[in-house]
């Protein structure tokens, strides 16, 4: 089984129920089987077939599903692409991805322009119209753009469906590593598919569910919890083009919402802009938090201000991307990403690969159908992320007695104090606890007689909070060693565009 097939067999049952609710425009099940039927057959008409790369640079709207259901149904390899990323990046991985067609909007054609020169192997620019409108005529891209519209209303329904196999792949994702260039995670049917049913089926997602996706659709998190789940059950999925607080109560409200999907930043927001009434959120019967930990102190303000559930998972984009979330049958642990979901297995490993006891620290790896057939074109950097049937998840974690699973931090955020391992998600959790503190992220810098040294990044909402109040505070909180030795406090962290606090930028700089 496959998306696409999954999609006109919910058609065929539920055609009239809406599937995508977009600026108030609903779309039914019937009619984006349509469009996805259609937009298929044109790009087939256009040339490409089974295994042609293709990517999706589009923003969140209803372009982005039947742009992806399309060249899914067609065979082709979908590579989602951050709208954002710069000429630089944009290039590498279309280079490197070996795109033969780029699916975007009018209003970023102005990038593509810049560097078509060096893509030659880019055979089509198809683009979406945006309210902007911006004319396609006279585009110096001209010989090779086509409008997204104009090839949906000339596509046929009668179309001879593409045979997929499940192993074949469906999309490669880039992840931005710390080091060296971008890798793409190769993702096959099975893996999309797999990871959307048993996460749908582990949380209960099913088609009376209206869920609200306001992460950015080229990440996994979304494309799979807020995208694929509800639509391989018939439910509903409320796009919007971007997460703002105030547009997430409307929506919520407007259309019945039961499901928000989030990273914790979002929850930090939503929390700060909550009027106090539970009913800001009063239909959502679940919010799922992923993507980065979510600390306790904001989850239990949230859920006491809105009454209403919320289960973190943790994922990563090597495994379709969730591999495990807190059940909604059993206790939820704040502070814990859960347990293993259906069909996947995690473990936590010592530096050999053996297993270590209940309770002790160390990678976390995973096993089952969700994880990637390897990275595109890197057989070292794969060799190196799948050993022995696991995905090395570059994540210490440790689990509980009863299977519930906690990550301590990223590897490589580790911060060592003279010989002492600090954990910078154990200081930011305790700065959580602090009734003025917003945000914070901790870093560690270098230090001529500890070697490194803990520094903290803190958002406050108070003008007088100071350096030497936050020591003392930490100190009540942790042992000696953990506690930052330094504070610099900011009017907002730096964010990526899925909302992760950028840890990376902020070592960056230090170093400036
Ligand atoms: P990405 O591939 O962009 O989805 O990023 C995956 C990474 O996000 C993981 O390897 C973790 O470091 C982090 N992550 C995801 N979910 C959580 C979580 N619930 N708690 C802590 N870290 C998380």
């Amino acid at each position: 089984m496959n998306l696409s097939d999954q999609l006109s067999i919910t058609a065929r049952n539920h055609p009239n129920k809406t599937a995508l609710v977009f600026q108030d425009q609903k779309t039914s099940y019937l009619e984006l089987e349509g469009a996805v039927t259609r937009f298929a057959s044109q790009l087939r008409k256009l040339g490409y077939q089974k295994g042609d790369h293709i990517a999706l640079a589009v923003g969140n709207s209803p372009y982005y599903v039947i742009g992806l259901y399309g060249a899914l149904r067609l065979g082709a390899v979908v590579i989602p692409i951050n709208p954002l990323y710069t000429a630089h990046e944009l290039t590498y991985i279309l280079k490197n991805g070996d795109v033969k067609a780029v699916i975007t909007m009018d209003v970023l054609l102005e990038k593509f322009e810049a560097i078509a020169g060096n893509l030659p192997g880019v055979q089509h620019y198809i683009s979406c119209e945006s309210s902007a409108g911006i004319s396609l005529e006279n585009h110096s891209l001209y010989a090779k753009l086509k409008s997204f519209t104009n090839l949906l209303q000339e596509g046929t329904l009668m179309y001879e469906k593409t045979k997929l196999d499940d192993e074949d792949t469906a999309l490669i994702l880039y992840t931005s590593g710390t080091t060296g260039q971008p890798k793409g995670a190769m993702l096959s049917h099975r893996n999309l598919f797999s990871n959307a049913k048993d996460v749908a089926d582990y949380l209960t997602i099913n088609g009376d569910d209206s869920v609200i996706a306001a992460l950015p659709m080229f990440h996994v998190f979304c494309l799979t919890v807020a995208l694929n789940a509800p639509l391989m059950n018939g439910g509903t999925v409320l796009i919007m083009p971007k997460f703002s607080p105030q547009d997430v109560f409307r929506i919520a409200y407007d259309y019945e919402a039961t499901i928000f999907a989030g990273v914790p930043t979002m929850y930090n927001y939503l929390l700060q802009s909550a009027s106090g009434r539970k009913a800001d959120l009063g239909t959502i019967r679940l919010c799922i938090s992923g993507g980065a930990a979510m600390p306790v102190a904001l989850l239990k303000s949230f859920e006491k201000t809105f009454g209403v559930m919320v289960s973190e998972g943790y994922g990563l984009s090597e495994a379709s991307p969730v591999t495990c979330f807190n059940p909604l049958d059993r206790p939820r642990k704040p502070g814990s990403i859960g347990r293993n979901i259906i069909h996947v297995e995690n473990k936590v490993v010592d530096e050999f690969g053996e297993e270590v006891a209940v309770g002790e620290v160390g990678e976390l790896v995973v096993k089952g159908s969700n994880v990637m057939k390897g990275y595109y074109k890197m057989p070292e950097e794969t060799a190196v992320a799948l050993r022995d049937g696991w995905l090395y998840t570059g994540d210490m974690a440790r689990m509980d007695d009863e299977g519930y699973f906690y990550v301590v931090d990223r590897k490589k955020d580790m911060i060592i104090v003279g010989g002492y391992n600090v954990y910078p998600r154990e200081v930011e959790e305790v700065l959580y606890i602090h009734p003025d503190i917003l945000e914070a992220a901790v870093i560690g810098i270098p230090d001529t007689g500890t070697g490194e040294a803990v520094m903290c990044y803190v958002v406050s909402s108070s003008t007088t909070l100071t350096e030497k109040e936050l020591i003392e505070f930490c100190i009540g909180h942790l042992a000696n060693y953990k506690v930052p030795s330094k504070f610099e406090f900011l009017d907002e962290l730096p964010k990526n565009t899925t909302g992760k606090i950028l840890r990376k930028n902020l070592k960056e700089r230090v170093e400036q």
